[in-house]
Protein backbone atom coordinates (compact mmCIF):
# COMPACT_ATOMS: atom_id res chain seq x y z
CA UNK A 1 0.00 0.00 0.00
CA UNK A 2 1.55 3.18 -1.01
CA UNK A 3 1.48 6.24 1.88
CA UNK A 4 0.83 9.19 0.02
CA UNK A 5 1.61 12.77 1.73
CA UNK A 6 -1.48 15.18 1.17
CA UNK A 7 0.72 18.11 0.78
CA UNK A 8 2.87 16.70 -1.80
CA UNK A 9 0.76 13.88 -3.37
CA UNK A 10 3.63 12.49 -3.40
CA UNK A 11 4.78 8.53 -2.08
CA UNK A 12 6.39 8.62 1.38
CA UNK A 13 6.38 4.70 1.57
CA UNK A 14 5.31 1.36 0.51
CA UNK A 15 3.77 -1.09 2.86
CA UNK A 16 2.77 -4.02 2.95
CA UNK A 17 -0.65 -5.20 4.04
CA UNK A 18 -2.23 -7.98 5.79
CA UNK A 19 -3.72 -10.57 4.17
CA UNK A 20 -6.03 -13.28 5.26
CA UNK A 21 -3.43 -15.88 6.46
CA UNK A 22 -1.47 -13.03 8.55
CA UNK A 23 -4.67 -11.28 9.86
CA UNK A 24 -5.68 -15.41 10.92
CA UNK A 25 -1.93 -15.56 12.46
CA UNK A 26 -1.92 -12.79 14.23
CA UNK A 27 -5.27 -12.98 16.29
CA UNK A 28 -4.79 -16.71 16.99
CA UNK A 29 -1.41 -15.34 18.39
CA UNK A 30 -3.68 -12.65 20.61
CA UNK A 31 -5.52 -15.53 21.98
CA UNK A 32 -2.64 -16.51 23.88
CA UNK A 33 -1.30 -13.80 24.48
CA UNK A 34 -4.07 -12.62 26.11
CA UNK A 35 -4.72 -15.37 28.70
CA UNK A 36 -1.22 -14.66 30.34
CA UNK A 37 -1.73 -10.59 29.94
CA UNK A 38 -5.17 -10.75 32.16
CA UNK A 39 -3.44 -12.59 34.75
CA UNK A 40 -0.85 -9.76 35.54
CA UNK A 41 -1.62 -7.16 37.75
CA UNK A 42 -3.60 -4.18 37.06
CA UNK A 43 -0.38 -1.74 38.59
CA UNK A 44 1.83 -3.84 36.74
CA UNK A 45 0.14 -2.96 33.47
CA UNK A 46 -0.62 0.51 34.20
CA UNK A 47 3.26 0.76 34.90
CA UNK A 48 3.85 -0.34 31.60
CA UNK A 49 1.39 1.85 29.59
CA UNK A 50 2.74 4.60 31.87
CA UNK A 51 6.41 3.20 30.13
CA UNK A 52 5.21 3.83 26.65
CA UNK A 53 3.56 7.46 27.72
CA UNK A 54 7.50 8.12 28.46
CA UNK A 55 8.53 6.92 25.38
CA UNK A 56 6.12 8.81 23.50
CA UNK A 57 7.15 12.47 25.59
CA UNK A 58 10.40 11.20 24.57
CA UNK A 59 9.98 11.48 20.51
CA UNK A 60 7.51 14.34 20.27
CA UNK A 61 8.98 15.60 17.41
CA UNK A 62 9.64 12.24 15.09
CA UNK A 63 5.91 11.14 15.85
CA UNK A 64 4.81 14.74 14.90
CA UNK A 65 6.77 14.44 11.63
CA UNK A 66 5.08 11.18 10.62
CA UNK A 67 1.83 12.35 11.38
CA UNK A 68 2.24 15.29 9.77
CA UNK A 69 3.62 13.57 6.44
CA UNK A 70 0.69 10.87 6.38
CA UNK A 71 -2.19 13.13 7.37
CA UNK A 72 -1.19 16.74 6.39
CA UNK A 73 -2.15 18.08 10.07
CA UNK A 74 0.01 21.11 10.25
CA UNK A 75 3.18 20.27 12.38
CA UNK A 76 2.37 22.57 15.51
CA UNK A 77 -1.14 20.75 15.87
CA UNK A 78 0.65 17.39 15.25
CA UNK A 79 2.83 18.11 18.20
CA UNK A 80 -0.06 19.24 20.64
CA UNK A 81 -2.07 16.19 19.63
CA UNK A 82 1.32 14.17 20.35
CA UNK A 83 1.17 15.92 23.70
CA UNK A 84 -1.96 16.04 24.78
CA UNK A 85 -3.07 12.80 24.44
CA UNK A 86 -0.76 12.09 27.50
CA UNK A 87 -3.63 13.08 29.36
CA UNK A 88 -5.37 9.70 28.98
CA UNK A 89 -2.09 8.43 30.50
CA UNK A 90 -2.69 10.71 34.25
CA UNK A 91 -6.11 9.46 33.85
CA UNK A 92 -5.33 5.86 33.88
CA UNK A 93 -2.72 6.40 36.16
CA UNK A 94 -5.12 7.83 38.84
CA UNK A 95 -7.64 5.72 37.77
CA UNK A 96 -7.39 2.24 36.42
CA UNK A 97 -6.90 0.59 39.67
CA UNK A 98 -9.95 2.29 41.44
CA UNK A 99 -12.46 1.05 38.69
CA UNK A 100 -10.97 -2.72 38.17
CA UNK A 101 -10.09 -3.59 41.55
CA UNK A 102 -12.82 -6.09 43.21
CA UNK A 103 -15.69 -4.89 44.63
CA UNK A 104 -17.14 -6.05 47.70
CA UNK A 105 -20.54 -4.85 47.52
CA UNK A 106 -22.22 -6.41 50.55
CA UNK A 107 -20.48 -8.91 53.29
CA UNK A 108 -23.50 -8.79 55.91
CA UNK A 109 -24.81 -12.30 57.17
CA UNK A 110 -24.01 -15.59 55.50
CA UNK A 111 -23.06 -14.64 52.14
CA UNK A 112 -20.54 -11.86 50.97
CA UNK A 113 -21.43 -10.29 47.28
CA UNK A 114 -18.64 -9.60 45.22
CA UNK A 115 -17.93 -7.78 41.63
CA UNK A 116 -15.19 -8.58 39.40
CA UNK A 117 -14.66 -6.80 36.26
CA UNK A 118 -13.09 -9.45 33.84
CA UNK A 119 -11.42 -8.42 30.66
CA UNK A 120 -13.63 -8.94 27.38
CA UNK A 121 -10.52 -10.86 25.58
CA UNK A 122 -9.72 -10.33 22.50
CA UNK A 123 -11.07 -6.80 21.11
CA UNK A 124 -10.76 -4.81 17.64
CA UNK A 125 -9.95 -1.45 17.41
CA UNK A 126 -10.98 -0.12 13.56
CA UNK A 127 -9.47 3.68 13.85
CA UNK A 128 -9.89 6.86 12.23
CA UNK A 129 -7.60 8.86 10.54
CA UNK A 130 -8.41 12.61 11.79
CA UNK A 131 -6.88 12.15 15.72
CA UNK A 132 -5.16 9.00 15.79
CA UNK A 133 -3.52 9.11 19.05
CA UNK A 134 -6.37 10.73 20.75
CA UNK A 135 -8.84 8.31 19.82
CA UNK A 136 -6.41 5.53 19.75
CA UNK A 137 -6.11 5.91 23.15
CA UNK A 138 -9.50 5.90 23.83
CA UNK A 139 -9.65 2.60 22.70
CA UNK A 140 -6.33 0.23 22.83
CA UNK A 141 -4.98 2.49 26.23
CA UNK A 142 -7.75 1.52 27.99
CA UNK A 143 -8.32 -1.89 26.56
CA UNK A 144 -4.91 -2.80 27.41
CA UNK A 145 -5.39 -1.77 31.25
CA UNK A 146 -8.28 -3.78 31.45
CA UNK A 147 -6.41 -6.89 30.47
CA UNK A 148 -7.49 -7.23 26.93
CA UNK A 149 -5.39 -8.43 23.63
CA UNK A 150 -5.98 -5.65 20.73
CA UNK A 151 -6.16 -6.13 17.08
CA UNK A 152 -6.04 -2.45 15.82
CA UNK A 153 -6.25 -1.42 12.73
CA UNK A 154 -5.30 2.14 12.22
CA UNK A 155 -6.73 3.92 9.43
CA UNK A 156 -5.35 3.57 6.15
CA UNK A 157 -4.17 7.39 6.01
CA UNK A 158 -2.49 6.62 9.60
CA UNK A 159 -0.67 3.53 9.22
CA UNK A 160 2.23 4.42 9.52
CA UNK A 161 1.67 6.67 12.88
CA UNK A 162 -0.66 2.98 14.04
CA UNK A 163 3.35 1.01 13.54
CA UNK A 164 4.89 3.43 15.75
CA UNK A 165 2.01 2.80 18.10
CA UNK A 166 3.19 -0.90 18.00
CA UNK A 167 6.93 -0.34 18.06
CA UNK A 168 6.27 2.00 20.60
CA UNK A 169 3.71 -0.34 23.16
CA UNK A 170 6.20 -3.19 22.90
CA UNK A 171 9.38 -1.02 23.44
CA UNK A 172 7.26 -0.07 26.63
CA UNK A 173 6.68 -3.94 27.71
CA UNK A 174 3.19 -4.89 26.24
CA UNK A 175 3.86 -8.14 24.74
CA UNK A 176 4.31 -8.68 21.08
CA UNK A 177 1.05 -11.40 21.40
CA UNK A 178 -1.03 -8.80 23.30
CA UNK A 179 -0.84 -6.18 20.75
CA UNK A 180 -1.05 -6.66 17.04
CA UNK A 181 -1.41 -3.89 14.20
CA UNK A 182 -3.44 -4.77 10.92
CA UNK A 183 -2.35 -2.84 8.41
CA UNK A 184 -4.67 -2.19 4.92
CA UNK A 185 -8.16 -0.60 4.10
CA UNK A 186 -11.59 -1.59 4.45
CA UNK A 187 -10.67 -5.36 3.26
CA UNK A 188 -8.76 -5.82 6.06
CA UNK A 189 -11.48 -4.49 8.35
CA UNK A 190 -13.76 -7.40 7.15
CA UNK A 191 -11.23 -9.81 7.82
CA UNK A 192 -11.38 -8.64 11.81
CA UNK A 193 -15.02 -8.86 11.43
CA UNK A 194 -15.24 -12.54 10.30
CA UNK A 195 -12.18 -13.36 13.02
CA UNK A 196 -13.87 -15.01 16.23
CA UNK A 197 -13.10 -11.53 18.34
CA UNK A 198 -14.46 -10.89 21.80
CA UNK A 199 -15.38 -7.14 21.09
CA UNK A 200 -15.45 -4.34 18.12
CA UNK A 201 -14.49 -0.61 19.22
CA UNK A 202 -14.86 1.42 16.13
CA UNK A 203 -14.14 5.07 15.71
CA UNK A 204 -15.05 6.39 12.20
CA UNK A 205 -18.34 7.13 10.26
CA UNK A 206 -21.36 6.49 10.40
CA UNK A 207 -21.77 4.97 7.33
CA UNK A 208 -19.16 2.18 8.08
CA UNK A 209 -19.89 2.07 11.85
CA UNK A 210 -24.04 0.76 10.81
CA UNK A 211 -22.46 -1.93 8.84
CA UNK A 212 -20.23 -3.18 11.22
CA UNK A 213 -22.60 -3.02 14.01
CA UNK A 214 -24.58 -4.90 11.51
CA UNK A 215 -22.25 -7.30 10.78
CA UNK A 216 -20.87 -8.11 13.97
CA UNK A 217 -24.59 -8.38 15.52
CA UNK A 218 -25.18 -12.63 15.59
CA UNK A 219 -21.76 -12.69 17.33
CA UNK A 220 -23.40 -11.17 20.53
CA UNK A 221 -19.94 -9.63 21.71
CA UNK A 222 -20.24 -5.85 22.83
CA UNK A 223 -19.61 -3.21 20.34
CA UNK A 224 -19.00 0.45 20.36
CA UNK A 225 -19.39 3.20 17.83
CA UNK A 226 -17.77 6.62 18.10
CA UNK A 227 -19.07 8.22 14.50
CA UNK A 228 -19.44 11.71 13.13
CA UNK A 229 -21.25 14.66 14.09
CA UNK A 230 -22.83 17.55 13.06
CA UNK A 231 -22.33 19.88 15.79
CA UNK A 232 -23.52 23.01 16.36
CA UNK A 233 -22.48 26.03 17.96
CA UNK A 234 -25.25 29.10 18.94
CA UNK A 235 -23.81 32.27 20.02
CA UNK A 236 -26.27 34.48 22.16
CA UNK A 237 -26.36 38.08 21.95
CA UNK A 238 -25.16 38.61 25.55
CA UNK A 239 -21.59 36.96 25.13
CA UNK A 240 -19.09 39.73 26.76
CA UNK A 241 -17.01 40.37 23.65
CA UNK A 242 -18.57 39.31 20.28
CA UNK A 243 -15.02 39.88 18.18
CA UNK A 244 -13.49 37.32 20.98
CA UNK A 245 -16.41 34.66 20.37
CA UNK A 246 -15.84 35.28 17.09
CA UNK A 247 -12.11 34.33 17.38
CA UNK A 248 -12.68 31.41 19.91
CA UNK A 249 -15.76 29.61 17.19
CA UNK A 250 -13.72 29.84 14.43
CA UNK A 251 -10.96 27.58 16.18
CA UNK A 252 -13.66 25.37 17.12
CA UNK A 253 -14.59 24.98 12.99
CA UNK A 254 -11.18 25.16 11.75
CA UNK A 255 -8.59 23.47 14.23
CA UNK A 256 -6.87 20.39 12.53
CA UNK A 257 -8.92 21.90 9.17
CA UNK A 258 -12.22 20.98 10.47
CA UNK A 259 -11.38 17.16 10.47
CA UNK A 260 -12.78 16.43 14.18
CA UNK A 261 -15.54 14.71 15.04
CA UNK A 262 -16.56 17.31 17.38
CA UNK A 263 -15.75 20.47 15.27
CA UNK A 264 -17.95 22.91 14.98
CA UNK A 265 -20.44 22.50 11.76
CA UNK A 266 -22.72 24.88 12.48
CA UNK A 267 -23.18 28.27 13.75
CA UNK A 268 -26.49 29.90 14.57
CA UNK A 269 -25.92 33.62 15.94
CA UNK A 270 -28.78 35.63 17.34
CA UNK A 271 -29.95 38.20 14.59
CA UNK A 272 -28.81 41.67 17.09
CA UNK A 273 -25.27 40.20 16.94
CA UNK A 274 -25.17 38.93 13.48
CA UNK A 275 -23.39 41.56 11.34
CA UNK A 276 -20.70 41.83 13.81
CA UNK A 277 -20.35 38.46 14.70
CA UNK A 278 -20.18 37.37 11.02
CA UNK A 279 -17.66 40.73 10.45
CA UNK A 280 -15.41 39.45 12.92
CA UNK A 281 -15.38 35.39 12.04
CA UNK A 282 -14.66 36.42 7.80
CA UNK A 283 -11.75 38.37 9.42
CA UNK A 284 -10.42 36.05 11.34
CA UNK A 285 -10.68 33.14 9.06
CA UNK A 286 -9.24 35.15 6.00
CA UNK A 287 -6.52 35.98 8.53
CA UNK A 288 -5.86 31.80 8.33
CA UNK A 289 -2.69 30.73 6.65
CA UNK A 290 -2.79 28.23 4.49
CA UNK A 291 0.21 26.11 3.04
CA UNK A 292 2.86 23.95 3.44
CA UNK A 293 1.97 21.93 7.14
CA UNK A 294 5.62 22.01 8.04
CA UNK A 295 5.70 25.71 7.86
CA UNK A 296 6.25 27.19 11.23
CA UNK A 297 2.66 29.26 11.32
CA UNK A 298 0.40 27.12 9.15
CA UNK A 299 -2.85 27.03 10.19
CA UNK A 300 -4.65 25.46 7.62
CA UNK A 301 -2.80 22.21 6.02
CA UNK A 302 -4.40 19.83 3.19
CA UNK A 303 -7.16 17.84 4.14
CA UNK A 304 -5.88 14.07 3.96
CA UNK A 305 -7.90 12.47 1.84
CA UNK A 306 -8.56 13.86 -2.15
CA UNK A 307 -12.02 12.71 -1.80
CA UNK A 308 -13.06 14.82 0.49
CA UNK A 309 -12.33 18.10 -2.09
CA UNK A 310 -15.55 16.72 -3.61
CA UNK A 311 -17.45 16.82 -1.14
CA UNK A 312 -16.70 20.46 0.53
CA UNK A 313 -17.33 21.65 -3.72
CA UNK A 314 -20.67 19.73 -3.56
CA UNK A 315 -21.37 21.37 -0.20
CA UNK A 316 -20.47 24.93 -1.31
CA UNK A 317 -21.43 24.49 -4.85
CA UNK A 318 -25.75 23.47 -3.77
CA UNK A 319 -25.12 26.18 -0.68
CA UNK A 320 -24.74 28.63 -3.42
CA UNK A 321 -27.56 27.52 -5.49
CA UNK A 322 -30.03 27.73 -2.86
CA UNK A 323 -29.70 31.79 -2.17
CA UNK A 324 -26.05 31.37 0.63
CA UNK A 325 -23.53 33.95 0.37
CA UNK A 326 -20.07 33.29 0.05
CA UNK A 327 -18.21 35.25 2.56
CA UNK A 328 -14.83 33.53 1.66
CA UNK A 329 -12.57 30.82 0.61
CA UNK A 330 -15.05 28.56 -1.73
CA UNK A 331 -12.29 26.55 -3.90
CA UNK A 332 -9.35 24.22 -3.61
CA UNK A 333 -5.71 25.43 -4.60
CA UNK A 334 -3.87 25.31 -8.21
CA UNK A 335 -0.90 22.80 -8.22
CA UNK A 336 -0.58 19.75 -6.05
CA UNK A 337 -1.44 18.85 -2.74
CA UNK A 338 -5.41 18.15 -1.42
CA UNK A 339 -5.81 22.07 -0.24
CA UNK A 340 -9.50 23.97 0.14
CA UNK A 341 -9.21 27.48 1.41
CA UNK A 342 -10.97 27.75 4.76
CA UNK A 343 -14.79 29.02 3.47
CA UNK A 344 -17.12 30.86 5.27
CA UNK A 345 -21.24 30.97 3.91
CA UNK A 346 -23.91 33.32 5.50
CA UNK A 347 -27.49 33.37 4.46
CA UNK A 348 -27.97 29.58 5.05
CA UNK A 349 -30.84 27.46 5.89
CA UNK A 350 -31.39 23.72 6.47
CA UNK A 351 -32.40 22.85 3.07
CA UNK A 352 -28.58 23.05 2.59
CA UNK A 353 -26.24 19.80 2.32
CA UNK A 354 -23.58 22.06 4.44
CA UNK A 355 -26.39 22.43 7.59
CA UNK A 356 -27.10 18.76 7.08
CA UNK A 357 -24.07 16.45 6.35
CA UNK A 358 -20.88 16.12 8.00
CA UNK A 359 -18.69 18.62 6.21
CA UNK A 360 -14.92 17.11 7.94
CA UNK A 361 -12.74 19.95 6.08
CA UNK A 362 -12.29 23.96 6.62
CA UNK A 363 -16.00 25.15 5.60
CA UNK A 364 -18.56 26.39 7.78
CA UNK A 365 -22.07 28.16 7.25
CA UNK A 366 -23.36 30.78 9.58
CA UNK A 367 -27.19 31.43 10.27
CA UNK A 368 -29.55 33.87 11.93
CA UNK A 369 -31.99 33.51 14.49
CA UNK A 370 -34.71 34.77 16.64
CA UNK A 371 -34.46 33.71 19.50
CA UNK A 372 -33.33 30.60 22.02
CA UNK A 373 -36.21 28.55 20.76
CA UNK A 374 -35.31 28.52 17.20
CA UNK A 375 -31.50 28.23 17.85
CA UNK A 376 -32.59 25.24 20.01
CA UNK A 377 -35.43 23.51 17.22
CA UNK A 378 -32.27 24.21 14.60
CA UNK A 379 -29.73 22.58 17.03
CA UNK A 380 -31.76 19.15 17.29
CA UNK A 381 -32.53 19.11 13.53
CA UNK A 382 -30.06 16.61 12.70
CA UNK A 383 -29.18 12.77 12.37
CA UNK A 384 -26.56 13.29 14.82
CA UNK A 385 -26.32 13.98 18.33
CA UNK A 386 -22.09 14.48 19.68
CA UNK A 387 -21.97 17.66 20.88
CA UNK A 388 -23.07 21.16 20.73
CA UNK A 389 -21.89 24.27 22.45
CA UNK A 390 -23.72 27.76 23.50
CA UNK A 391 -21.59 30.50 24.02
CA UNK A 392 -23.54 33.07 26.66
CA UNK A 393 -22.93 35.51 29.90
CA UNK A 394 -25.61 33.70 31.04
CA UNK A 395 -24.92 30.27 32.59
CA UNK A 396 -28.65 29.19 33.40
CA UNK A 397 -29.92 30.76 29.97
CA UNK A 398 -27.58 28.60 28.16
CA UNK A 399 -28.29 25.86 30.54
CA UNK A 400 -31.73 25.91 29.41
CA UNK A 401 -30.81 25.51 25.95
CA UNK A 402 -28.09 22.50 26.91
CA UNK A 403 -30.58 20.83 28.51
CA UNK A 404 -32.91 20.74 25.39
CA UNK A 405 -30.30 18.94 23.19
CA UNK A 406 -30.03 15.21 21.85
CA UNK A 407 -26.34 15.23 22.79
CA UNK A 408 -23.98 13.42 24.28
CA UNK A 409 -21.78 16.38 25.29
CA UNK A 410 -22.49 20.07 26.26
CA UNK A 411 -20.29 22.49 25.96
CA UNK A 412 -20.89 26.57 27.82
CA UNK A 413 -18.54 29.20 26.20
CA UNK A 414 -16.29 26.57 25.14
CA UNK A 415 -16.29 24.07 22.05
CA UNK A 416 -14.14 20.89 20.65
CA UNK A 417 -12.92 19.57 23.43
CA UNK A 418 -12.52 16.75 25.18
CA UNK A 419 -11.54 15.62 28.54
CA UNK A 420 -10.78 11.71 29.89
CA UNK A 421 -12.41 12.40 33.22
CA UNK A 422 -15.84 12.80 30.91
CA UNK A 423 -17.45 10.20 28.91
CA UNK A 424 -16.85 10.17 24.93
CA UNK A 425 -20.44 8.98 23.65
CA UNK A 426 -23.00 9.83 20.65
CA UNK A 427 -26.90 9.85 20.41
CA UNK A 428 -28.59 9.00 17.32
CA UNK A 429 -25.79 8.81 14.03
CA UNK A 430 -23.05 9.64 16.33
CA UNK A 431 -22.14 6.39 18.15
CA UNK A 432 -23.05 3.72 20.69
CA UNK A 433 -21.43 3.17 23.69
CA UNK A 434 -18.63 5.21 25.59
CA UNK A 435 -15.02 5.89 25.89
CA UNK A 436 -13.50 7.64 28.87
CA UNK A 437 -14.16 8.19 31.99
CA UNK A 438 -14.67 5.70 34.75
CA UNK A 439 -17.33 4.06 32.15
CA UNK A 440 -14.81 4.36 29.81
CA UNK A 441 -12.61 1.89 31.74
CA UNK A 442 -15.04 -0.52 32.87
CA UNK A 443 -16.40 -0.53 28.82
CA UNK A 444 -13.70 -3.19 28.53
CA UNK A 445 -14.49 -5.47 30.84
CA UNK A 446 -17.61 -7.89 31.81
CA UNK A 447 -18.59 -8.12 35.66
CA UNK A 448 -18.92 -11.33 37.36
CA UNK A 449 -21.28 -11.47 40.35
CA UNK A 450 -19.94 -13.73 42.90
CA UNK A 451 -22.73 -14.73 45.46
CA UNK A 452 -20.65 -16.32 48.27
CA UNK A 453 -21.72 -17.86 50.97
CA UNK A 454 -19.88 -19.05 53.96
P1 LIG B 1 -14.20 5.40 7.83
O1 LIG B 1 -15.51 4.90 8.32
O2 LIG B 1 -14.02 5.62 6.39
O3 LIG B 1 -13.03 4.42 8.27
C1 LIG B 1 -12.77 4.10 9.64
C2 LIG B 1 -12.05 2.78 9.73
O4 LIG B 1 -12.91 1.74 9.27
C3 LIG B 1 -10.79 2.69 8.86
O5 LIG B 1 -9.79 2.03 9.60
C4 LIG B 1 -11.25 1.86 7.68
O6 LIG B 1 -10.20 1.15 7.04
C5 LIG B 1 -12.22 0.91 8.35
N1 LIG B 1 -13.22 0.32 7.45
C6 LIG B 1 -13.77 0.87 6.33
N2 LIG B 1 -14.67 0.01 5.80
C7 LIG B 1 -14.68 -1.10 6.58
C8 LIG B 1 -15.40 -2.32 6.54
N3 LIG B 1 -16.26 -2.60 5.57
N4 LIG B 1 -15.18 -3.23 7.51
C9 LIG B 1 -14.31 -2.97 8.51
N5 LIG B 1 -13.59 -1.84 8.59
C10 LIG B 1 -13.77 -0.89 7.64
O7 LIG B 1 -13.93 6.76 8.63
P2 LIG B 1 -12.67 7.74 8.55
O8 LIG B 1 -12.72 8.53 7.29
O9 LIG B 1 -11.43 7.02 8.90
O10 LIG B 1 -12.96 8.72 9.79
C11 LIG B 1 -13.72 9.88 9.67
C12 LIG B 1 -15.01 9.74 10.43
O11 LIG B 1 -14.74 9.35 11.77
C13 LIG B 1 -15.77 11.04 10.54
O12 LIG B 1 -17.14 10.79 10.32
C14 LIG B 1 -15.54 11.47 11.99
O13 LIG B 1 -16.53 12.31 12.50
C15 LIG B 1 -15.49 10.15 12.68
N6 LIG B 1 -14.79 10.23 13.96
C16 LIG B 1 -15.51 10.10 15.11
C17 LIG B 1 -14.88 10.20 16.34
C18 LIG B 1 -15.66 10.11 17.64
O14 LIG B 1 -15.04 10.00 18.67
N7 LIG B 1 -16.97 10.14 17.61
C19 LIG B 1 -13.51 10.44 16.40
C20 LIG B 1 -12.80 10.55 15.21
C21 LIG B 1 -13.45 10.45 13.99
Amino acid sequence: MDIINPATEKVIQSITTDDRLSVGKKVQKLKTGQQAWSKISIEERINILLRFGELVEEQVEMLAEVLTSETGKPLEQARNEVTGAHNRIVHIKENGTRWLRKETISSEGAVTEEIVYEPLGVVANISAWNFPYNVGYNVFLYALLAGNAVAYKPSEFASLTGLKFRELLWKAGVPEDVFECFVGGAEVGEMLLQADLDGYFFTGSYRTGRYIAQKVAPKLVPVQLELGGKDPLYVMEDVADVKQAAVNAAEGAFYNNGQSCCAVERIYVHETIYDAFVGAFVSEVASYSMGDPLQKGTFIGPVTRKEQLAVLQDQVQDAIALGAELKTGGKGKEGKGYYWEPTVLTNVTHHMKLMQEESFGPIIGIQSVKNDTEAVSLMNDTSYGLTAAVFSADKERAMRVLDQLSTGTAYWNCCDRVSPNLPWTGRKNSGLGVTLSYQGIRAFTQPKAYHLKR
